[in-house]
């Protein structure tokens, strides 16, 4: 970046100038709703998925809840993964790929959509009548054994069903986003009554045998739990947070060692997500430097330059990247992409641009190339074999889980392009677009064609005399920034 260009207009703006690179205070990042984007790829992605994303079918996306709630369904669910045993997870990414399209550009379209499934899913929660809802395939057989002990838990199976806890945490991460980011209240009531379906279903089982059902993949659940801790301020879902954090992971990472080897890695990154949710919400410092460590462990020791990590979805050796190399299984999206989640909620906690370094990486090499450019369809594995080639799921036919995590990617470009305290505003990455900062009543144009051109403007309105210090990140690649 060889050149930043400052322009106010309007009411006084006094700026006091910052280049940053580590603040010990915490930050908040805007609503995605304060941010649209400006021409440029980021928001030509955005409208791709927002175009691929409007195309699904909702009915059929909803079969798989009606069906498993005893209502009858005009069509019938989708392929591929979505009538296979992990019926209904496209459902809950859909919800809340449906609330960021919303939020961060307003459509109204979207806004229909979204509040269409949840109204129905509303409706399949209400029949089922205690407060489940869900597409897993004979869920309520297995969701009752386990009510009574009755637990099988292998790697991607449990009770021999395909990993129903990663599939409803999809659908309470939609229910949650849903409320969250597009504001949509009825969905709230639902993501509690979802939670207290769960803080039943296993009020009777001891922590073992909950550390039991956790050997399953399970998402991210102990990150949904202390969301809703934190909504509603109810302690108990904390605890039920606690009980939902798997000990396997937790206690190396708490003694800052590395096990990472050999393990299935995009089953990893969600339980530290949730870690660090709970310390948050309980203030436990221990459990959020146990995800920081996680986060420098992958990030320095086992990711390629695009931001990815592992093969054919384990971490391999953190000394031996052949592997990755030859196999035509690279990184995998997914944990591209939790590897940001992460990254927001350690950077919020404290804004380093280290970790803005990481995320714009990931950003521009890796999230932003799995999508294809014309039709929307997403890439699984990113090979880093020399000559290799990826490919792209087919729009309507392929619905992996990177299909889902897909959808969601391209819709938050607006995420950790600024972020704010009290006084301050940081500008951390290089993407055209508006901020929109209403307490302050500020206005901030980024303009920008980065990578293309060595340079950025920014342009400021206010409508009031307002002093603010303006930190702007000094990448890492940056030399004579000025
Ligand atoms: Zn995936």
């Amino acid at each position: 970046m060889k050149k930043l260009s400052l322009k106010t207009l309007g009411s006084a703006l006094t700026l006091s100038l910052l280049f940053s690179s580590t603040q010990a205070q915490q930050v908040e990042t805007f609503p995605l709703s304060s941010v649209r984007l400006l021409p440029g790829p980021f928001q030509q992605a955005q409208q791709t998925d927002l175009a691929y994303i409007l195309k699904l079918n909702p009915e059929r996306l909803l079969a798989p809840y009606r069906r498993e709630a005893g209502l009858s369904s005009a069509v019938k669910s989708y392929g591929n993964w979505e009538n296979t045993g992990l019926d209904g997870h496209i459902g809950g990414h859909y919800l809340t790929a449906l609330a960021q399209m919303v939020a961060a550009t307003g459509d109204k379209d979207a806004t229909r959509r979204l509040n269409y499934m949840v109204s129905v899913l509303d409706s399949c929660q209400r029949k089922n009548g205690d407060g489940y809802v869900g597409g897993i395939p004979g869920g309520k057989v297995i969701w009752a054994e386990i009510k009574n002990g009755k637990i099988d838990a292998g790697t991607f199976s449990l009770n021999h069903k395909w990993v129903p806890l990663y599939n409803i945490h999809k659908t309470f991460a939609g229910l949650r986003d849903a409320y969250l980011i597009a504001g949509n209240q009825q969905a709230k009531g639902m993501l509690i009554a979802l939670t207290d379906w769960m803080l039943n279903l296993t009020a009777s089982l001891s922590d073992e045998q909950i550390q039991q059902l956790l050997i399953s993949e399970h998402g991210g659940l102990n990150e949904v739990f202390a969301d809703v801790a934190a909504i509603t301020g109810d302690k108990k879902y904390l605890k039920l947070a606690r009980r939902f954090s798997d000990q396997s992971t937790l206690q190396p990472l708490l003694n800052q060692k590395d096990q990472l080897n050999g393990l299935h890695a995009n089953m990893q990154i969600p339980k530290v997500i949730g870690y660090l949710r709970v310390a948050q919400q309980d203030q436990d410092a221990a459990w959020a430097n146990a995800a920081d460590f996680f986060w420098q462990t992958v990030v320095h020791h086992r990711t390629v330059s695009i931001g990815g990590n592992s093969v054919r979805e384990h971490f391999h050796p953190a000394t031996n990247f052949t592997s990755m190399v030859n196999s035509v299984e690279g990184p995998e999206t997914c944990n591209s992409y939790n590897m940001l989640k992460l990254t927001e909620d350690l950077y919020r906690r404290q804004p380093s641009s280290a970790y803005v370094d990481y995320y714009e990486r990931t950003l521009y090499n890796h999230i932003l190339s799995s999508q294809n450019p014309e039709k929307g369809g997403f890439v699984y594995f990113t090979p880093m074999r020399p000559q290799h080639y990826r490919v792209y799921s087919q729009p309507q036919e392929g619905f992996w889980c990177c299909v889902g995590s897909g959808m969601e990617n391209h819709g938050k470009y607006g995420q950790l392009i600024y972020a704010h305290d009290a006084s301050s505003l940081y500008v951390n990455l290089f993407i055209p677009s508006v901020l929109t900062w209403k307490e302050k009543g500020l206005t901030l144009t980024q303009q920008t064609r980065f990578p293309e051109e060595e340079q950025s403007r920014l342009s400021f309105k206010v409508t009031k005399p307002t002093r603010l210090a303006l930190h702007l990140r000094q990448p890492l690649w940056a030399k004579g920034f000025r």
